[in-house]
């Protein structure tokens, strides 16, 4: 029997019955870890440890007293913080760095009795779109292996769709969890900012950071959110809304204004097949009774550039601490301390940090500051405020997650900076700091998935998955 059926939640009755347990869950998702090690999507295993975990969760089955997520296997992205386990985000620079506390996610998850069966490949800090710029190599896409698995969460995407895990923890701070999911064909939430806690979770860009869930389907993304959503007293801006059960309201949905940003379909860059299966999503929709509007967004030109303006200036401040005193990779060539300081980073740092870094400081410096950084907080706000009229007016925003289905590995590896334009379409929501999902919608001509992208308002996840629960019905 095969202990990895599409989605955790059509597992959880068999071993709640205890016709399967967590131990042969557990066992042979480790096997397929082992089998198709060439996906690169692991830096980190934790197998002896998972399955005496696993008999303990068994153990609390056998007796009625598990958590919520007893059984579900969870790998999390190498930006989380998991107690006496490695924690290396994909970089050099914390080599042989152990984390000496759990982030609020991994108690959380640990609390509900998930398993946590290893750490995931990404790019270096959360930096990429492609999990090439990892120092732990490239992560392969398991349905092409000639192409990436998005990123920066690749690892976390290809893991859960080589079923390795039922689950990937991954961080989003301005698609890193949704792109992926689409190149993988998978469902993958960025929540609000601010709805999960942030306590534990590598900082890239501090007022983006969200971490997010890599799932099979709506139900397990919802399932998981319940158990780790809250306010958290080790971070002042997790919001203190209250959690609702996510799970109850999914099969309830109702009737919505949809509004389509006209812009988003209309690029150039966009390939043909995710404009015409973002079209026919948009029809099932109206065949369901929704109602559909083509709505005009007049800042989506200025998204990308506000993004990457704001998150490689908190960068740049965010990685200062690595300085080869405090945390992992200290330079072994270094005479003065000034040279701790700086072969540490020359060598500790991978090319795409260093030029965020120094990008970073540009813009931050006296005499760029205004015209920069504080301009690009403005237009932030211009987007936000947007984004808020769009949706006084409708219930959500859809639009494709990416610009093109999953590339090949090395496509930009003679053009980096036109890699930032496939995160055209995810940063919108990351730079209002808005919740949202995306769904696989079909495939290309070459079978690769592509993803459709649905924006809520402020905490309202709730209604989110249930809406996208009904999408995922609809397309199916
Ligand atoms: N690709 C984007 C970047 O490089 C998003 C990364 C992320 O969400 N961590 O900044």
């Amino acid at each position: 029997m095969l202990y990895h059926p599409d989605s955790f939640s059509s597992l959880r009755p068999l071993l709640a019955s205890q016709n399967v347990t967590s131990i042969e869950v557990a066992g042979q998702l480790l096997q397929h870890i082992q089998t198709q090690k060439d996906l690169n999507a692991f830096v980190n295993v934790y197998d002896q440890e998972v399955i005496e975990h696993a008999a303990v969760v068994d153990q609390k089955i056998i007796e009625h007293k598990s958590g919520p997520l007893a059984g579900m296997v969870v790998g999390l992205k190498d930006m989380i913080a998991y107690k006496d386990h490695p924690l290396q985000a994909g970089s050099k620079i914390l080599a042989n760095y152990i984390s000496p506390f759990d982030a609020t996610v991994t108690e959380r998850l640990l609390a509900a009795d998930a398993l946590i069966i290893g750490h995931q490949n990404c790019d270096e800090f959360g930096m990429g779109s492609s999990s090439e710029n990892a120092y732990f190599g490239t992560v392969l896409n398991p349905l092409d292996k000639t192409r990436v698995a998005g990123g920066s969460s690749g690892g976390s995407a290809a893991a859960v769709k080589a079923k390795m895990c039922h689950v990937s923890i991954g961080t989003d701070t301005g698609g890193s969890v949704r792109q992926p999911a689409a190149f993988c064909g998978l469902v993958g939430l960025k929540p609000s900012y601010g709805r999960i806690s942030r306590h534990g979770v590598v900082a890239y860009a501090s007022s983006f950071d969200t971490p997010g869930i890599l799932a099979h389907t709506v139900e397990d993304c919802a399932s998981v959110l319940s158990a780790i959503a809250g306010p958290d007293a080790f971070d002042d801006t997790a919001a203190a809304q209250e959690v609702p059960r996510y799970t109850e309201a999914l099969h309830h949905p109702g009737r919505y204004k949809v509004a389509c940003l006209a812009g988003t379909l209309s690029n150039e860059g966009l390939q043909p097949e995710i404009k015409e299966h973002t079209l026919h999503g948009l029809e099932l929709l109206k065949k369901e009774g929704h109602q559909v509007d083509n709505v005009h967004f007049a800042l989506l030109k200025y998204a990308l550039p506000t993004y990457y303006i704001l998150v490689n200036a908190e960068a740049s401040t965010n990685l200062a601490r690595f300085d080869g005193i405090r945390y992992g990779y200290r330079s072994g060539h270094a005479t003065t301390l000034e040279e701790v300081y700086t072969k540490t980073r020359t060598e500790g740092f991978a090319k795409e940090v260093k030029k965020r870094i120094m990008l970073g400081a540009f813009v931050l410096s006296a005499s760029q500051c205004e015209t920069h950084y504080i301009k690009a907080l403005k237009v932030r706000n211009m987007i936000k405020k947007a984004m808020q009229e769009i949706l006084s007016g409708y219930d959500f925003i859809i639009l494709p997650t990416t610009t093109t289905t999953a590339f090949k590995v090395n496509s930009f590896a003679s053009h980096p900076l036109s890699m930032y334009w496939s995160d055209l379409y995810t940063v919108l929501a990351s730079v209002a700091g808005l919740p949202a999902i995306s769904l696989p919608n079909g495939v290309d001509q070459k079978n690769l998935p592509i993803g459709i992208q649905i924006i809520g308002n402020y905490f309202e996840e709730a209604k989110l998955l249930t809406f996208a629960s009904h999408f995922e019905a609809i397309v199916k």
